[in-house]
């Protein structure tokens, strides 16, 4: 039994499940995906906020086994402080190859009220495959509106992913 399922190809795909999200906070460039969207406010944290690079970085270590963004790059250090977050993505990519496995695709959902994430869903999704170098037809990205649920105060990304070992 333990032989057949150790044979199984399934046993060479990985899924990977990212969440994240921030406040707004007033002042700062909005940045979601590597890109720059317009409006008045930004996420507030640590790094550029950028919550869904954070999702997909934790999605793709999450599939790994690897620690998660906060871990490897915790808040109370000053090297992360207002980071471009391309950084943890490169990271969390990086150790994903080095354990042999390949980026498949990616599913995304951006829940915000404001601002309207329908312009600029094909920025992001261009953006997106430059930095995971992964063709945009394997990328979505879906705006949705919270319905009154917590409306206005931030925005939250959630992702998920598949990957496959190349041995
Ligand atoms: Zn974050």
């Amino acid at each position: 039994m333990r032989a057949i399922i150790y044979s199984c190809p399934l046993m060479k795909l990985r899924v990977g499940l990212g969440f994240d999200s921030h406040p707004f906070e007033k002042g700062k460039p909005l940045k979601l995906g590597g890109i720059l969207i317009d409006f008045p406010m930004g996420l507030k944290g640590h790094s550029d906020g950028d919550a869904l690079l954070h999702a997909v970085a934790d999605a793709l270590l999450g599939a790994v086994g690897e620690p998660d963004i906060g871990e490897l790059f915790p808040d109370t250090d000053p090297r992360w402080k207002d980071v471009d977050s391309v950084l943890f993505l490169k990271e969390a990519l990086r150790r994903v190859r080095e354990k042999g496995y390949r980026l498949l695709n990616l599913d995304c959902v951006i829940l915000a009220d404001q601002p309207k994430i329908a312009p600029y869903k094909d920025s992001i999704r261009k953006s997106l495959s430059e930095l995971l170098e992964l063709p945009v037809e394997c990328i979505s990205v879906k705006g949705k509106r919270r319905e009154g649920f917590c409306q206005e105060e931030g925005l939250a990304c959630l992702c998920t992913l598949l990957l496959v070992h190349e041995g």
